[in-house]
């Protein structure tokens, strides 16, 4: 089997207006700093990239790339010239079996999401090959469900709380709260809610490097003597800062999570030589793809750390992407993170575009059973937000 074409669909998805000002929000830096909007791009909306890889036989497997300049820092546009012009060249005349050499050739520095895109449509092409699931090949099914975690935007602490109470009543059991601004109100947005989500839930906040070491130290011991029960906090510096993460993590009881500090296999080693971390968060757009994402997991494994898999965002083949990832990885918590899901539809086929998406069944989703990433996409619903001309 040799690979003949590599090509990119780029989507527009338009997206509700944030629910919430950011004016007093409790994160400082994420969507206050780094807006996404711009003359181009007036209002919110979110851009994918679906990367196809096409064989001789006709099989063809299909990924996406989940760009943002206020994330990832890659564009729509800088990732479809990646891949078009750069990294989708390098595979034809290629046996896609071959993955690992192949995810070798496009390891270029940096364009992780677009070297996601390439990593997820190699593994949906090899499944296919194969008559086998992604879940699979990446190790087994030891879990067919996905705990489902929601992201909580910042803001004031009756709000977060009623938005937790929302995502309770459809099933969901994880949440994670965005903080980041000043420790004392941030602990009361904590407390709040706890109370509105009870002892059993999960949750998780996420400073978004909104913090210098010694306020997220005060933030931890106030979130801990009010007992409000924190699974970990998330970043809580600035992402270069190994060290403030490490100072912060042995001055406080809370677990650490590293998510801005940790996007190669390079970050998750460091992270754990420098001690700077109790968990880190893995992201396919961040690893640059599936391969990455189980090399960092064993590397958290072997270093006795846990990982989370966190929210890239994604239209379809990344949703069962991580579902798969989450199946055939033991050192990922129960909880994976899917903000997504509330903000728009996805773009596959039945069952899937009903499968996964809300609403969840026991708070769960499904991991797809067919063969490669198990999921088809909906032409009429790519062709519906394909971005034309491309950018
Ligand atoms: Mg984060």
């Amino acid at each position: 089997m040799k690979i003949t074409a590599v090509t990119t669909v780029p989507l527009r998805i338009p997206v509700a207006p944030p629910p919430y000002s950011t004016a007093g929000a409790g994160t400082k830096l994420e969507w206050g700093r780094l807006g996404r909007l711009s003359p181009k791009r007036p209002t919110p909306l979110l851009e994918y990239l679906l990367v196809q890889i096409d064989t001789d036989t006709g099989l063809r497997g299909v990924g996406e790339a989940t760009v943002d300049i206020g994330f990832f820092g890659q564009t729509l546009e800088e990732a479809q010239a990646a891949v078009d012009d750069y990294l989708g060249p390098q595979l034809i005349g290629h046996d896609p079996l071959d993955r690992e050499d192949l995810l070798w050739r496009i390891d270029y520095r940096g364009n992780t999401v677009a070297k996601a895109g390439i990593d997820l449509a190699l593994h949906d092409l090899v499944g296919l090959a194969l008559g086998t699931t992604v879940s699979v090949l990446l190790g087994g099914r030891a879990r067919t469900r996905v705990p489902v975690a929601v992201e909580i935007a910042g803001g004031p602490a009756a709000a977060m709380a009623e938005a937790c109470r929302t995502w309770l009543a459809q099933g969901v059991r994880a949440f994670k709260a965005k903080i980041g601004g000043d420790p004392r109100q941030d602990a009361d947005r904590l407390r709040a809610i706890r109370d509105a989500i009870g002892p059993q839930a999960s949750l998780r906040a996420d400073a978004n490097q909104g913090y210098d070491p010694k306020e997220a130290i005060q933030l931890c011991r106030l979130a801990e003597r009010a007992e409000v029960g924190l699974e970990l906090l998330e970043q809580p510096v600035a992402a270069w800062d190994l060290a403030g993460l490490a100072f912060v993590r042995r001055a406080v009881d809370t677990p650490i999570e590293a998510d801005e500090s940790c996007y190669s296999t390079h970050d998750a080693l460091q992270l754990i030589r420098h001690e700077a971390v109790d968990v880190l968060n893995v992201k396919l757009g961040k690893a640059g793809g599936l391969l990455r994402a189980k090399q960092i997991a064993a590397l958290a494994a072997a270093a006795g750390r846990r990982c989370v898999l966190g929210t890239s965002y994604g239209c379809g083949p990344e949703l069962a992407a991580k579902a798969h990832l989450f199946a055939a990885t033991p050192a990922v918590t129960e909880a994976v993170e899917f903000t997504e899901l509330g903000l728009h539809q996805n773009v596959l086929q039945p069952p899937h575009q009903a499968g996964l998406a809300l609403p969840l069944e026991d708070g769960c989703l499904p991991v797809p059973s067919g063969p490669g990433l198990g999921v088809q996409l909906d032409a009429q619903l790519v062709e519906r937000y394909r971005l034309t001309p491309p950018p």
